[in-house]
């Protein structure tokens, strides 16, 4: 599965984050060993587990939902926070990367789904969010791009929207707060179900999780 994967998001260089919660070490190895390097995790204990004993090379991805008293753990070592939604996030990730003298990427996550219980940024929170002191100071971190999660649906008409959706909220704070950067150009969106739609409307990188390792 792993290779079929990565043969369709070949031609438009899309990147494969494995999500790997709830799958054992031994089990994310044999994926590196098949060559894969960025995996994705959602729960901070469980990911500080796993990177203390696999390889050091391997890129960790954060796509949980990130309580501002974790960071802390994890800022020695991500490689990518997919899941930035609020200026206080922002703040602590920016404090804790400046201990350990980092820069840590990050995504802006944004809700374009209909379910209440998931996370992101408001579309009318990006004046805000991008006027504030906060940002402004937050010199250790890099905002490289948008994530969003579509709504659980079979509905694919939806599913294209709500992608489309994330894809102009990224050119717009592209265009508006990061002309000229190229930095700025990662666009996290698809899942399982999901990613072959998310690769057309323009994903960067999907994450995909019980695809590759079975249901959870
Ligand atoms: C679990 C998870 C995934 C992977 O979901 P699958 O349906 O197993 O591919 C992707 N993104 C986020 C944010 C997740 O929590």
């Amino acid at each position: 599965m792993l290779e079929k994967i990565l043969s369709e998001l070949q031609p438009t260089k899309t990147l494969l984050v494995a999500v790997s919660k709830t799958k054992s070490a031994e089990t994310i190895r044999e994926f590196y060993d098949a060559g894969q390097r960025d995996f994705g995790e959602n729960y901070v204990q469980e990911l500080t587990l796993k990177a203390a004993i696999l390889p050091k090379d391997i890129r960790w991805h954060f796509i949980g939902h990130l309580q501002s008293n974790k960071v802390k753990s994890i800022a020695p070592f991500i490689h990518l926070i997919h899941t930035v939604d609020s200026l206080s996030l922002l703040a602590e990730i920016d404090k804790q990367a400046r201990k350990y003298n980092r820069v840590i990427n990050c995504l802006l996550q944004f809700k374009i789904n209909e379910e209440e219980t998931k996370s992101g940024l408001p579309e009318s929170e990006i004046a805000n969010f991008f006027d504030s002191e906060i940002f402004r100071q937050a010199k250790h971190v890099r905002l490289v791009g948008v994530m969003g999660m579509s709504t659980f649906t079979d509905d694919n008409n939806q599913i294209t929207n709500e992608f489309r959706k994330l894809r102009s909220l990224f050119e717009m704070v592209r265009s508006k707060y990061y002309p000229d950067d190229e930095e700025f150009r990662e666009i996290s969106m698809g899942m399982s179900d999901d990613y072959k739609i998310a690769v057309k409307e323009g994903s960067t990188m999907v994450r995909v999780g019980s695809l590759l390792f079975g249901k959870r």
